[in-house]
């Protein structure tokens, strides 16, 4: 089923997850064990992010190095399959423009509809690891839009190949898009980020799941300032646990986004990473209480490795 279906069916808050494939040569059941505490929430759907191929210099046996290219986390697409068979529940992959041309990009979709998935995140995706711009793949896309709409014309039929336009079988995507209510850092200002934004809505994005953020305040001008641009579908607010301090530096270096003072100061006092652990998931109860509260359609949780967090805070709010 269709993430919009979810919500347009929807009479309260909905609950969602985000989870990453696990490390090559880990296996599938960690991710499992991950995923079971979780599923007595009846999460609406799981999202599955995408990760795409770092480049490495691998030193060799005479000292030189040679640069090798490694995917950490394959599996995407197999994952969402997998999860969708064993707990009967919508998934979610995360398409990216980043390390795919066009052709890869129309048999990825391709394999999707085989395997019975409606849904698709569509990203730009970010800068390979050891690179500090992102370049977009020889015959791939550069911003999510362009790859939205090879989405948007695969749902109306039309493939690369000219001729077979019209003949073959529609796909029928539901397409969620990403937004950053802290502005995403590339973007000169708000305006300009939004101008882009709601580009990608007015070409067929369905809804957007927001960046993290931990101070609600931040979401609702969102909101409005979106409304106000005339962005008018729906708005999934993206919610992490905070579980060390080192996040307190991380987060904010790698998603740009700030964390309240308030929140800050309590984890600096912390003595062990139980006390953060404990902060950490007030802070995201009261968040959610508030988003819930002012009639969000969807929470949706990136688990990350911490999913009983996420289990105690939604078992308080459901
Ligand atoms: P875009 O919408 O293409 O925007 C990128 C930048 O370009 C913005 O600054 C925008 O303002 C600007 N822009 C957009 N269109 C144009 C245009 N036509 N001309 C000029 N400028 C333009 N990354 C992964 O690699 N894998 C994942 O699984 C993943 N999951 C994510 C999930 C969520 C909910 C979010 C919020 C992010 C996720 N990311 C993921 C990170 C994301 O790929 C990065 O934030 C990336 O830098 C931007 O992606 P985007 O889709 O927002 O890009």
């Amino acid at each position: 089923m269709k993430v919009i279906d979810h919500i347009n069916q929807a009479k309260d808050t909905l609950v969602s997850f985000e989870v990453l494939p696990p490390l090559k040569g880990k296996g599938i059941e960690a991710l499992y064990k991950h995923l079971d505490p979780l599923m007595e929430f009846k999460p609406s759907f799981i999202n599955v992010t995408y990760h795409r191929s770092e480049h490495i210099f691998k030193k060799r046996a005479d000292g030189s190095f040679e640069k090798v290219v490694v995917r950490k986390r394959p599996g995407t697409e197999a994952i969402c399959a997998a999860i969708m068979n064993k707990y009967n529940v919508d998934t979610v992959p995360h398409l990216i423009c980043g390390g795919f041309n066009i052709n890869e990009t129309e048999d990825a979709l391709i394999n999707l509809r085989y395997l019975g998935i409606d849904n698709v995140l569509v990203l730009r995706g970010d800068a390979a690891k050891n690179e500090t711009t992102f370049d977009a793949e020889p015959g791939g896309h550069r911003y999510a839009n362009e790859l939205l709409k090879q989405v948007t014309n695969l749902n109306a039929g039309i493939y690369i190949e000219e001729d077979l336009k019209g003949t073959q079988q529609r796909t029928e995507f539901c397409i969620g898009v990403a937004g950053y209510p802290e502005k995403h850092f590339e973007a000169p200002n708000m305006q300009t980020d939004l101008r882009y934004l709601k580009e990608k809505v007015d070409c067929g994005a369905d809804y957007i799941v927001t960046q993290m953020f931990f101070d609600n305040e931040k979401y609702y001008a969102f909101v409005k300032s979106c409304r106000e641009a005339g962005i008018n579908v729906p708005i999934i607010p993206g919610l992490k646990p905070i579980y060390n301090k080192k996040q307190l530096t991380v987060l904010p270096k790698t998603f740009h986004i700030d964390l309240p003072a308030d929140l800050a100061n309590e984890i600096q006092k912390c003595k062990t990473d139980q006390d953060v652990e404990e902060v950490g998931k007030r802070w995201l109860l009261e968040q959610s209480k508030d988003l819930k509260k002012n009639g969000v359609p969807v929470l949706h949780y990136y688990t990350l490795g911490k999913p009983h967090i996420v289990a105690d805070v939604v078992r308080e709010i459901r």
